[in-house]
């Protein structure tokens, strides 16, 4: 007979005949059964009873061997299923005889005969399997007979045990061969539970070696100590880590009182940590506390103490094991960073207050130069005026044009020392915020500016209007210099109209001027911002009037954006505190 390899079998052609044509299971019971065999039965038992005591890895093996001596097979195998990669399947887990070595071979969960026998939970006899089974042929051997039997985990069947008579024409198994491999399968179930979980306790048996080695290097690293109280004999028992860090003699680490170890504490933690000690017995399953011990040299240590507390069934706290982690150099520099943080924070206030005064002086400094320019200004602008109404002659066109562009220059030389001042003074001044309704206000500057009269302008303002919080004069600065825009920014011969509305957003209230004019092409709308910015060089305008508009709204604690498209007008959006904030 050609000895088989182990094989990883899945379905392969078609049957060549229905499952009921090869199960004999009733044949079992109707052919005459042969008479047990107690003495061999007994040794039988003997011989697994040593090999559960020898080497209990061998005990499937002897099972199998066993099985198949009993019931006089040629092969007797356990199989048992599990999970390939997602393939459900059986493998072999213990052979002998002639298929002693297909040992790990496997089969289909679903399309096998170790399925049947699992799925019907009972014993099956199968004829010439080979016929419905045909990947069965790979195995290379006849097969007249298998019978099989399921075993359980837990009331769960999750494998069988079988035999297989392959050539013996006179041998045909019955149910004395029935009731010998069903006792035996009960010991398979016992065999396989206690071979997995000796596996599973390998396994845990390691990892808790493997912890114990990690705390036995951290121990001796000094890293952390390890003690135990019994609070109800007041008895604490210690190791050489703790005994050194709280400075205790050899006898009170071996079962001395707690009280000997809080008189090591700090005696500003002492209270705070015995109270914590009270209040975990009381009610708590564990314990923390970070607390510093005073050494006899007068240092002192930081520790981090953890204990988990032990109740016997009344309750009753019995053991309080528990690990100290000395964390005196954390501390330390914790320590330093906040005091390093503290001098970085004042010196950062320092040099904010020096910026502060700096900036002031070059505000005051550059304002009253501006101030002082205005008057030669003007000196130049009545000079040229008189120039030319007074000495000069209509037919000196010339000199006319001199004095002319003199005067226009100056003119526009003192537009922008004007807003220079106008920006240093929005920029400087005190700006207590006030309650303003918005309604009113805006109504009341609409009437006072006469660049803003009806017949220059229509302003619509959808009420309501919500109150803001504000500075008066720099609000008024502010959305007098949107509407001059909105005013001057217009095609030729269009009418400018203004919409004025406000949206209330998380506390803010968002007040819209929307106009009509010619708008602000994408790449420029960063750029309006800016002092001195014009899109289009304009001698009427100095380029500061947004400047001023989106720093006073800063200053009121608020910002201003807009939203254009060119030609399709442009909407501000001025943002500032809602007036319930205050
Ligand atoms: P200016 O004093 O020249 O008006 P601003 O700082 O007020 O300066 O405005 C800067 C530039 O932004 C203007 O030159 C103009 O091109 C553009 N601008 C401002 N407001 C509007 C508006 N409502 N519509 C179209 N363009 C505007």
């Amino acid at each position: 007979m050609p000895s088989p390899v182990p094989v990883s079998i899945s379905t392969g052609p078609a049957s060549a005949c229905a499952l009921e044509d090869i199960l004999r299971t009733d044949a079992l019971f109707s052919r005459p059964a042969r008479e047990p065999e107690h003495a061999a039965e007994n040794r039988a038992l003997l011989d697994i009873a040593r090999a559960f005591e020898e080497s209990p890895d061998t005990v499937l093996q002897t099972l199998v061997t066993i099985a198949m001596r009993l019931c006089r097979a040629e092969s007797a195998g356990i199989s048992m299923e599990e999970i390939d990669g997602t393939e459900p399947i059986f493998r072999w887990r213990a052979t002998a005889g002639v298929l002693g070595p297909a040992l790990g071979g496997t089969m289909p969960r679903f399309f096998s005969p170790c399925g049947v026998t699992v799925d019907r939970r009972a014993p099956q006899l199968m004829t010439e399997p080979i016929r419905y089974y045909p990947y069965i042929a790979k195995l290379n051997l006849p097969i007249r007979e298998v019978l099989l039997t399921p075993f359980y985990r837990h009331g769960v069947p999750v494998g069988t045990l079988w035999i297989v008579n392959h050539t013996q024409p006179e041998r045909a198994f019955d149910a004395e061969d029935a009731r010998i491999v069903g006792n035996l399968a009960r010991f398979v179930s016992a065999a396989t539970a206690f071979l997995d979980d000796r596996q599973a306790l390998q396994g845990l048996g390691l990892r808790l070696a493997e912890l114990g080695s990690q705390m036995e290097v951290a121990y001796q690293a000094g890293a952390i100590a390890t003690w135990t109280w019994d609070p109800v004999a007041d008895r604490v028992f210690a190791d050489d880590n703790v005994a050194k860090l709280f400075s205790v003699s050899p006898a009170d680490a071996n079962g001395g009182k707690l009280a000997v170890y809080l008189k090591a504490l700090h005696p500003d933690d002492h209270a705070r940590v015995a109270a914590a000690i009270q209040r975990a017995l009381e009610t708590g399953g564990g314990y923390e506390a970070e607390y510093r011990i005073l050494r006899p040299d007068g240092s002192v240590r930081w520790v981090n103490a953890r204990s988990r507390i032990f109740r016997n069934r009344e309750g009753v706290a019995t053991r309080l094991p528990g690990v100290i982690v000395d964390i005196t150099s954390q501390r330390e520099i914790e320590a330093r960073l906040a005091e390093q943080n503290r001098t970085l924070e004042a010196r950062v206030a320092e040099r904010t207050a020096a910026l502060d005064a700096k900036i002031n002086e070059m505000e005051a400094f550059s304002y009253s130069i501006s101030h002082d320019l205005r008057a030669p200004l003007r000196a130049m602008q009545t000079y040229a005026k008189l120039l030319l109404d007074e000495f000069m002659g209509p037919d000196e066109a010339e000199p006319r044009e001199y004095a002319r562009r003199i005067a226009k220059a100056s003119e526009r030389m003192d537009r922008l020392v004007r807003d220079v001042l106008v920006i240093s003074r929005v920029a400087r001044e005190e700006t207590p915020l006030e309650r303003i309704p918005l309604e009113a206000f805006v109504a009341s500057l609409v009437e006072t500016y006469p660049n803003f009269r009806p017949e220059v302008v229509a302003v619509v303002t959808h009420a309501p209007l919500h109150e803001v919080l504000a500075n008066p004069a720099v609000l008024t600065q502010c959305l007098s210099n949107l509407l001059s825009n909105a005013v001057k920014f217009v095609a030729p011969g269009t009418k400018p109209q203004v919409r004025i509305w406000s949206e209330v957003e998380q506390r803010r209230v968002k007040v819209f001027v929307q106009d009509n004019g010619i708008g602000i092409p994408d790449r420029e709308q960063q750029n309006i911002f800016g002092m001195f910015y014009q899109v289009k060089p304009d001698a009427m305008g100095t380029g500061i009037g947004l400047a001023v508009a989106r720093k006073a709204a800063e200053r009121m604690g608020g910002a201003l954006t807009v939203d254009s498209r060119e030609g399709c007008g442009s909407t501000f959006c001025l943002e500032l505190h809602a007036a319930d904030v205050a």
